[in-house]
Order: structure tokens, then sequence, then C-alpha cells
């Protein structure tokens, strides 16, 4: 058969390739991390102590910023020897693939990123992780990649009155000699370098109902500076529990214990990090901290989080996911109309970009903060939203479903998503991943219609420029004085004749339910 055989080849193409220079070599399967963050300066000191299981004879690598003083290396308790080329530190462990070992790194210094020590907006003192993509180890010792997850423990020892965040659940607050305190925190799930996190400060911690019980409760706080608490409760966090209803109950449980939503100092909007998520203060001084980024970060948690990319250059399977899951949150709070305005508003973003020249799977892009673009935010959420009118809701929902229960606290690809999609909607969508990943653009339409007697001719020629190809649009919807009609849309012009068509049509409406990325000029042609 030629046609399961094509797309096995595609399948094994773009939607699979990795094209992050920097592979994992050992599996890093727990780090943990003691820190002492002090009452004033910006010098930390660290010990990290992380659980290999080798793969190979390789030393184990350890990505950590070249600036700290390392005062101690061990593997296995014992004094190691080291190297330490640029941000790198090389440990040989003289043991064999298959062995787990555990290393200790100790080390002190400054950080210059990553770790955020400074003052907040109202001059407090305050201690932020900001790692995303791979700036996690300008402060912390680790393999900082997407494709290598692991649990974690913290000890944060910070100074009499703060508080400590970090992910997962507060196992004990020790209180230390002069009133210092040390925070304990564990996440049992394995999740990615980028989001592991801490943050130290005042805060008011306030807890709302307990979500989605109808599955397992999960505990939602809402963590600010003092000043910002009503407005966090009172704004864009009242309905934080029930977004994490609406994605359990359409997606599968939530992955975590618990969700605190973190009032930081960020450079991003918000960040995702796993049952910490972290928002901009800047959003909360000026009060425009939109809902639809709790929305999106909280979607997160499930895909980004639980489900990793494990090759940036599919970050579309995060980004995209979360964006379109502010948009089934829109459809949750607004129907159909709310959904409808969050897609055009990500439409018409798509539209003014530069950044559909590239197309969303960008194979090509070295620079990893670039792949954070309009195809891997709205246009990629446009690719879900198009695929779900494609498939129909329930097969939609059924293979986002199983693609969660799959791959949920481990990593994927594309690939991983489109095979499970294709077993969902028992159909072979390779052209449709394959048009909508890996072409740049989107298709110009122009519909032209004449009539004659009752018959109706339509002409729907695609007029974007050649380098973005042609779409295929199964079953685009025309809608002819409010009666709908299906087109197949295939080729540079697709020729439709509809027979009894009583009269001249008044209106003809294309995609009139918006299930296409599309931009359409709809015209009367000329007689001839
Ligand atoms: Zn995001």
């Amino acid at each position: 058969m030629l046609l399961p055989l094509l797309f096995a080849l595609q399948a094994q193409g773009p939607f699979a390739a990795r094209a992050d220079t920097v592979r994992p070599r050992h599996d890093a399967l727990h780090y943990d991390i003691s820190i002492t963050v002090p009452d004033s300066g910006p010098k930390v000191a660290l010990s990290v102590e992380t659980r290999w299981r080798l793969t190979s004879r390789e030393p184990v690598r350890v990505d950590l910023d070249s600036l700290f003083r390392i005062s101690a290396v061990t593997v296995n308790g014992k004094p190691a020897k080291w190297e330490r080329p640029g941000d790198r530190v090389l440990i040989p462990t003289g043991r064999k693939p298959g062995d787990t070992v555990t290393t200790r790194i100790t080390y002190e210094g400054v950080p210059t990123d990553g770790l955020i020590i400074g003052v907040n907006v109202y001059g407090a003192r305050t201690v932020f992780a900001d790692n995303w993509p791979d700036r996690a180890h300008h402060w912390l010792a680790s393999q900082d990649m997407p494709g290598d997850k692991a649990t974690a423990d913290f000890h944060v020892e910070t100074g009499a009155g703060l508080s400590a965040i970090a992910n997962g659940d507060l196992v004990k607050v020790d209180v230390l000699p002069g009133g210092r305190m040390r925070w304990h925190f564990r996440i049992a799930e394995r999740i990615p370098v980028y989001t592991m996190v801490l943050a130290v400060g005042r805060f008011a911690a306030v807890r709302l109902p307990d979500a989605a019980c109808a599955i397992k409760c999960v505990p939602v706080s809402v963590v600010t500076y003092p000043e910002d608490s009503a407005f966090a409760i009172d704004g864009p966090f009242r309905r934080a529990p029930e977004i994490v209803d609406l994605f359990s109950t359409l997606i599968g449980p939530f992955p975590y214990e618990r969700l605190a939503h973190v009032e930081s100092s960020t450079i991003f909007g918000g960040m995702e990090n796993a049952t910490a998520i972290f928002y901009t203060e800047k959003a909360y001084e000026t009060k425009t901290l939109p809902e639809r980024t709790v929305a999106h970060e909280t979607a997160h948690q499930w895909f980004g989080d639980a489900v990793t990319e494990d090759d940036w250059h599919h970050v579309w399977l995060s980004e995209s996911f979360a964006t379109y899951g502010a948009a089934l949150w829109a459809e949750h709070i607004g129907g159909v109309k709310g959904r409808a305005e969050e897609m055009k508003s990500d439409a018409q973003e798509v539209f003014k970009s530069p950044d559909t020249e590239r197309p969303i799977l960008d194979l090509r892009t070295a620079d990893l903060k670039a792949l954070l673009n309009t195809n891997t935010y709205p246009k990629g959420a446009w690719v879900l939203h198009s695929l779900r009118g494609l498939i129909g809701d329930s097969a939609f929902f059924s293979g986002l479903r199983e693609y969660y229960r799959k791959y949920r606290d481990s990593t994927a690809l594309t690939a991983d998503f489109v095979r499970v999609m294709n077993k969902a909607a028992g159909q072979d969508l390779g052209w449709f991943f394959t048009q909508s990943l890996t072409q740049p653009g989107y298709p110009l339409l122009q519909v032209t219609w004449k009539y004659d007697g009752n018959l109706l001719t339509v002409d729907i020629e695609q007029l974007q420029k050649e380098s973005w190809g042609l779409y295929r649009m199964p079953g685009l919807v025309l809608l002819i004085d409010g009666w709908p009609a299906k087109v197949n849309v295939d080729g540079r012009t697709t020729h439709v004749v509809i027979p009894h068509v009583a009269e001249v049509p008044r209106s003809i409406v294309v995609d009139p339910d918006g299930w296409w990325l599309t931009r359409t000029i709809v015209r009367e042609g000329k007689a001839q």
C-alpha cells in the first residue's frame, strides 16, 4: 500500500526530527537542591545532588555557569575528579551503562541570570528563578534541556520573616538558629528543568476553593506581594479553580498535587512552572493581568509541564496547546461566540506577523527565544482548532485525552501527537499536519460565483504566494443565503456547481463557523 508507506516516511521526517544541538547524555532521575539565600546581597550558596541512570561510559555532564566557584564535587559521596569546559562540569564516574550514580556539586557565586535577586515593585527583597528556555544553569547545576525530566527536592534557607516557594508540596519548615528558616519542598512527578523554580520574599497566600473534586481535589492558592492580594483574588484569579475544573474534564486529571499562582519578577507575562505558575508583577501593578493568561498558564500544567516537548523545536506542543486552552476557556464562559472572538484575535495576530513566512515546525531556528513567536502561539492554536473542526469534537478530545494519558510525566515529539490523533480520528491526517506545520503562510481564498438559471457556479482560487504552497480544506462550508454547502478545496482552483438554487444569492459566507485559518474575498463573476 502506497499511502501508509508514504505516511510512515513522513512520520520519520520533520514531525520526529530532533533539532536541538545538545542531547541528554545520561538520564537525570532526581535533583536534591539546597540553596542558601542571604539576607542581603546577591551571593548564593548551593549544593546540588543528582541521581543519574547512566546510558554510556561517558562522564556525567552538568550544565553550570562558569562564574560559580565550585568547592566540592563528589560521586557516590566520595571526592571525584572533574573538568570544567565552559559552562559545563564533566564528572567521570567509572561506571557502566545502566548503573545508577549520585553526584554532588557544591558551589557559590552571584548569578547573572536565571535567578533574579533584587527588590520588587514595592521595594521589598525578592528572589525568583526564571529559567526558560535554558537559563536554569545560570544558578542550578542541572542537565538543562527539556528532553530530560526529573523529580526534585528543594531545601531553601531564607532570612527570618521571609517565605519560600518551590515546586510541589511543602514537606516541612525548620527554624534555624538566629530565626532563619529552611523550607523543604518536594515534587514527586518528573518535570522539565526549565520549570524547576523557587521564590523567596514576603508573600500573602490565599487558598481558593479546591478544584476538580469530581476527580481528585486540587488545592489552588494565590500567592502575591501583600499589597496585591485583593486585586489578584477579586480579579484575574477569581475563577482559577474553575479553569482547573475545565481542563480536568476535557483533558484528564490535573497532573500534580496542588497549584499556586505566584506574583513574581519573571521576564515573561506568565511562566508555567509546574505547580507554581509565575506571573509578572508589572501586570499586578497596572492591574492588567487578564484571565486568559491564567487559562493559558494553567493549560500548560497539562501541556508543557506534564507532557513536555522532547526538543525545543517542537515547542508548539506546549505553547499552541496552552493558547488553545485559553480559547477553550473562552468557549466555556462565553460559548461559541466567546471562542470565536478569541480565535479571531489569534488570527489577526497571525495575519499581521512576518513570522508566518516560516513554518510552525521551524527546525532551522537556532535562537531558542525566537521559537516563542506568532507561529508557536496563535497559529499553532489554529492548527488545533482546525483539526477539531476537521475530525469533530468527539475524536479531537478523545485524542487529546489519550495523548495526555500516554505521555504524562514524559516527553513527546510532534510525530507522537500525529500518531495518537490519526488513531483517534480513524484516518491518516499526515497531509493536514504537513500543510499546517511545515508550510508557511495560510490560504488566501478568492471565491468567485456566477448565477445562471438555477445553477450557482463557484470557483475557489488560492491566491497566496507560491512559497506558502497550496492548502487542502475538505468540507469547507459556504453559507449561501443561510444554506450550508460543503466544498472540498484542493489545488490552486476548485470548481463547484451547485444546482437547484432558486434565486440570485444575496449573501455567501465562507467558513461561517470559523474552523479554518484563512482570509477570503467573495466576488460576483462577470458574465462572459
Ligand atoms: Zn505559554
